[in-house]
């Protein structure tokens, strides 16, 4: 049962109370009816994060024009097409393939889309991403400097789900340490590459004292998700 308006507004509060300045919350609200979205929108949430290309349009078609759409899932080339005439940020560009995609669909649109480069710093087999040195062997190879319709903002990641904090840290620490290499080599004095996008409803603190500057929370702001609706 999805909870209540009021239960939304609180929660939202909440999580916002807990973040330092300067980290941005995406409020995730995949499997979540548009009427979630418009109760954190009343509640001063403009940042919203989905994982599915066709839930996301549904919603971004129902609700207030002013919403940025983060795509947070796992691209599928042939989808680029349906969000790239409104989404605000692609996070799960794993490959060089689906920055040439989004730079095409954005260019039909007169846009520039930003993307965040996804990065597996996880020890799960099956999480998505650019492994480390394949982010960099991407970068060095330079066929991206050929694509104006697409701006490289950053970089997103995701920890292993375990109790190790250790672990988990060291992970988000990862991510951040490959954040910095990759402005030093190609984005040194380039205020548009900025984002560490890494920590999610269980473990969002500990991105941010690794030095995640946004987070993506879902649960903790929409209730659990009923995955079989
Ligand atoms: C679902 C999802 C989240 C949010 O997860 P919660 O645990 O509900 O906060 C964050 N990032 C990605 C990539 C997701 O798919």
């Amino acid at each position: 049962m999805e909870i209540t308006e009021k239960e939304i507004l609180e929660r939202l509060v909440e999580t916002r109370n807990r973040l330092p300045q300067g980290v941005q919350l995406v409020a995730v609200s995949k499997t979540h009816p548009a009427s979630a979205v418009l109760a954190a929108y009343k509640a001063g949430q403009r940042l919203f994060g989905e994982n599915k290309v066709q839930e996301m349009t549904l919603k971004h078609n129902e609700l207030p024009a002013d919403i940025e759409w983060h795509f947070i899932g796992h691209v599928q080339k042939n989808k680029i097409k349906l969000m790239a005439p409104y989404v605000s940020v692609i996070q799960g560009i794993d490959d060089f393939e689906a920055l040439a995609e989004v730079d095409r669909q954005a260019a039909r649109y007169g846009r520039t889309i930003k993307c965040l480069l996804q990065i597996h710093v996880a020890s799960e087999e099956s999480k998505f991403g650019f492994t480390p040195q394949g982010v960099m062997d991407m970068l060095a190879d330079g066929k991206w400097k050929d694509l104006s319709h697409v701006q490289i903002a950053g970089v997103m990641g995701m920890a292993t789900n375990t109790d190790n904090e250790a672990q988990v840290i060291s992970e988000f620490e990862t991510l951040v340490s490959l954040f910095h290499r990759i402005k030093d080599s190609y984005f040194a004095g380039c205020s548009g590459f900025s984002i560490i996008s890494a920590g999610m409803s269980d473990d969002h603190s500990l991105a941010i004292r690794a030095g995640s500057n946004m987070v993506r929370i879902g649960s903790a702001i929409f209730g659990a998700r009923d995955y079989s609706l």
